[in-house]
């Protein structure tokens, strides 16, 4: 595996035990039937209880029997993840970050107990529901509301692009807060199957097909206060949510990328044209160290990154710039290596055509790299060029 500046020797025994789990676990339980599962659109779903297991969901958090290891390990974990494919780390991201972590950092202490276990075992899944059809890098103009009605509050408005939603037990909406002063964005807890919710699946996707994907009216759906996420009110409940889910996605796309490389570099040393191995030549050669390249200075981007995360020392925009490098990196690097395996590359018996396409959804979502290049160019100017 591509290491070419030695940051394993860094890693703790316990990281690197942990990464070798998840690298196994991927390998094993899904790497064989992904390209099947791709195209059929489905995600594994029986794997969810043994991701659980293998404690895959938000393991960095701590209490409510979760194994706060460190960033380091949770970023490890989502680049074997998405190593095999960015469906299986996009679930275990939404699980992990999106859900559990607003429930850990905002929620009641009923809340904890209700939904941590249960999502950390992967016995219940869950979904983030901030985009709305007309309003996904807007997500701050969102039309979603909540009414205070007697003890509970009632919900109107749609979501989509909502990642395990057909597949989840509760979703966590974010809604205007029709009843409060400036309609503050509030966290609501909604189990699916309350009366008014309709999910529907979203079909067609060329891209992140191994993962489900769904849409939803709530039409006055009613849910209890306590369902009401306490501790947080405005955008920044949602956005210090992505700060998490992008943090694992900056070292997600490395695993996405790093495969890509594994599969061109045994491919070029393989592949006999003009009877010499391609790799033999300058123009393949070129493209392996660029790929290599590229892939080592995004990890060490990535491992940085974990340090200034568990110094708290993190700030969004750090996690911008890798998120957009990253990801970016990835999109290129799997083209090239597409590439490098001729008429066979684009096949699904070999993974670099799939993480390519993969690279359209990941560049997209949890900020598009447009919008990233914007906050960036705001913490470096102090001028917002968006808001
Ligand atoms: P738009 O915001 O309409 O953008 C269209 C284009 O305009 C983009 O290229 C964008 O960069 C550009 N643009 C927008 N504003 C500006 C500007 N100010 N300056 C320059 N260019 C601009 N959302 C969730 O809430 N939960 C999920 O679980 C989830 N999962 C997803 C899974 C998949 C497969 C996909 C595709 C999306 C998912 N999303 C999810 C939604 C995702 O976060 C949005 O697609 C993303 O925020 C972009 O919003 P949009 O698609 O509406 O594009």
């Amino acid at each position: 595996m591509l290491d070419y500046v030695g940051l394993e020797e860094e890693l703790t025994d316990g990281e690197r035990a942990f990464r070798d789990e998840a690298r196994e676990f991927a390998d094993e339980r899904v790497r064989p039937t992904i390209a099947d599962h791709y195209e059929a659109g489905t995600f594994p779903e029986e794997i969810i209880p043994e991701m659980g297991e293998h404690d895959f969901f938000a393991p960095n958090l701590e209490g409510y029997g979760l194994p706060n290891v460190s960033e380091t390990a949770y970023g490890l974990l989502m680049q074997e993840l998405e190593a095999c494919d960015s469906g299986l780390r996009s679930m275990a991201s939404v699980q992990g970050a999106l859900v559990m972590y607003p429930i850990h950092a905002f929620g009641s202490e009923a809340q904890k107990e209700e939904w941590l276990p249960a999502l950390g075992e992967g016995e219940a899944v869950g979904g983030f529901a901030l985009t709305e059809p007309e309003h996904g890098s807007d997500a701050g103009s969102m039309e979603t509301r909540a009414e205070r009605d007697g003890d509970g509050f009632v919900l109107n408005g749609q979501k989509r692009w909502c990642t395990n939603s057909p597949i989840a037990d509760v979703l966590v909406v974010w809604a205007r807060d029709a009843s409060a002063e400036d309609e503050p964005v509030r966290g609501f807890l909604v189990e699916t199957d309350r009366d008014g919710l309709e999910i529907d699946s979203i079909d067609g996707k060329l891209s992140l097909r191994a993962s489900s994907s769904g849409e939803f009216t709530m039409d006055d759906v009613r849910v209890p206060e306590e369902n009401v996420l306490p501790h947080v009110s405005g955008m920044k409940g949602p956005l210090s949510c992505l700060t998490q889910a992008r943090f694992g996605i900056a070292w997600g796309a490395v695993g996405a990328a790093r495969d890509c490389f594994e599969e061109a570099r045994e491919y070029a040393t393989d592949r006999e044209q003009f009877d010499t191995p391609i790799g033999g030549f300058q123009l393949q050669q070129g493209k392996l160290a660029e790929m290599a390249t590229e892939i080592t200075t995004s990890q060490l981007l990535a491992h940085r990154l974990a340090e200034l995360k568990e110094r708290n020392e993190l700030r969004p925009q750090h996690v911008s710039m890798a998120k957009r490098n990253n990801v970016e990196m990835a999109r290129d690097q799997s083209r090239i290596a597409r590439e490098m395996l001729g008429g066979n590359g684009i096949t699904d018996e070999y993974s670099p055509m799939r993480h390519m396409a993969n690279m359209e959804t990941v560049y997209t979502y949890e900020g598009t790299h447009d919008i990233h290049t914007l906050i960036l160019g705001q913490d470096l100017t102090g001028l917002s060029a968006f808001e």
